[in-house]
């Protein structure tokens, strides 16, 4: 049997260092369980793809295989390709040869030839790697590894001593550059803003900058201060002050101008892609509107293990502390790196907590995350997903939302506008 889920989570726990407003699941020091940890993730990829062919009937996965759901809600209309996310914790710590063993374990899972491969890389730990850098881009390129995203969170070197970063903006561009000349065609930065003591000016001329670099892909995040990290303790003492609400939404409009002059398409809330020839993808093929609507197609180089989020397709978590979800269930394995090498050696799927999604969910689900796409929520998506017509089950509220301009409705479905997209939060609140 073929496996029905096509997209996989891999979560790579180990930092060299913590930064200081870090609150994944990831921890330093820990450099003497990378080995077994390889071996317990490996054990669970394998364990993941027996269930995935031989579902046993108390298996999750074989809830989706029975008439539990209608027949058009079984399979997305989107037409992703299939992919694999190495994300941490800081996934360039491994070697070439333990990432070429995941990679063997996962290709049980999904096809490796065919898949969007991505790996999350730390430019500081890249350039302490035994090899170097570009020794090890190219092996990354060899095993398959066909993207790659870039933590360089600031140009501003003061600000990343501040959140702990172990590299100067000139190191993370010579892990960019490196990566261009190993061969990456598909290459994501990772930035914040609203950061400890940054301005609009300053962030305006980051942009700038970056932007001659010539990256595919950006994702932009407002600095969020976890509770209990070092940087939230700092901010709470006085000892670094962060940009008011106002200076941050400046921040955010000042990227979605710099990055459409540059030549970028937004294609949700926090992500742009460089616009290329061979675009626009129809965005028809993957449900999200109808292909008159060209201004909300999706950009190519859009990263697609991403979208299978936004469009609530099922995927695999495999690793500590990873989150599945296989609807009508979503999981979240042992986090504890200890725990989690303990029970796969045990012969047992790592889970923690087993989470049943109802119909509303399913619902709900699909249409908070898909409205962080510019191109929004298709009538067809929705009906593909959830089995029932939009306006079923929320024509009363999209009325409403449309009458306070938060969302537009047109022929082929529903997106935020403008001032919906400011508001975001405020509209996916609603649907839950
Ligand atoms: S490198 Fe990334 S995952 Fe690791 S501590 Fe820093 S922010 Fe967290």
């Amino acid at each position: 049997m073929q496996p029905v889920v096509k997209h996989l989570y891999v979560h790579i726990p180990f930092c060299a260092r913590r930064c200081a407003y870090c609150d994944f699941n990831t921890y330093a020091n820990l450099e003497d369980r990378i080995e077994p940890y390889i071996a317990a993730l490996c054990a669970e990829l394998t364990l993941l793809a027996q269930e995935q062919s031989q579902p046993s009937h108390d298996s999750p996965l074989a809830i989706v295989r029975n008439d539990y759901l209608p027949p058009t809600a079984r399979v997305s209309r989107a037409t992703l390709q299939p992919s694999i996310f190495f994300g941490g914790g800081t996934p360039s710590m491994l070697t070439l040869g333990q990432l070429e063993r995941i990679l063997h374990a996962a290709s049980a899972l999904v096809p490796l030839d065919t898949a969007e491969i991505t790996l999350e890389a730390n430019p500081g730990v890249l350039l302490g790697a035994d090899m170097a850098a570009l020794d090890y881009l190219r092996g990354l390129r060899e095993l398959g590894i066909n993207r790659l995203s870039l933590g360089v969170q600031s140009l501003h070197d003061p600000t990343l001593r501040v959140l702990g970063r172990t590299h100067t903006a000139a190191e993370a561009y010579r892990c960019f550059a490196a990566a261009r000349r190993a061969g990456f065609t598909s290459i994501n930065l990772d930035f914040m803003f609203g950061l400890p003591g940054q301005t609009v000016v300053q962030w305006e001329a980051a942009l700038a900058e970056v932007l001659t670099w010539g990256a595919d892909h950006f994702a932009l995040y407002a600095l969020i201060l976890e509770e209990r990290t070092p940087l939230a303790a700092q901010v709470m003492r006085g000892q670094v002050s962060v940009p008011d609400d106002d200076a941050t939404a400046a921040m955010y409009e000042a990227a979605m101008y710099y990055l459409a002059a540059a030549g970028y398409a937004q294609y949700e809330i926090s992500n742009w892609a460089r616009i290329v020839e061979q675009q626009p993808i129809s965005a028809n093929g993957h449900g999200l509107c109808q292909p008159d609507d060209l201004d909300s197609s999706l950009p190519a180089l859009a990263c697609q293990h991403n979208l299978a989020y936004w469009l609530n397709s099922d995927y695999l978590a495999a690793g500590a502390g990873a989150h599945g979800h296989v609807y009508p269930q979503r999981y979240a394995n042992l986090a504890a790196v200890d725990a989690y090498i303990a029970a796969v050696q045990a012969g047992r799927r790592p889970v923690a907590e087993w989470v049943p999604l109802t119909e509303n969910d399913l619902y709900a689900e699909t249409m908070f995350m898909g409205l962080r796409l510019n191109a929004g929520v298709s009538l067809a998506h929705f009906r593909d997903r959830c089995g029932v017509d939009l306006d079923v089950i929320y024509g009363d509220l999209l009325c409403e939302l449309a009458q306070t301009g938060l969302i537009e409705r047109r022929a082929w479905g529903v997106r935020l506008t403008e001032r919906g997209r400011m508001l975001g939060n405020q509209v996916f609140a609603r649907f839950v």
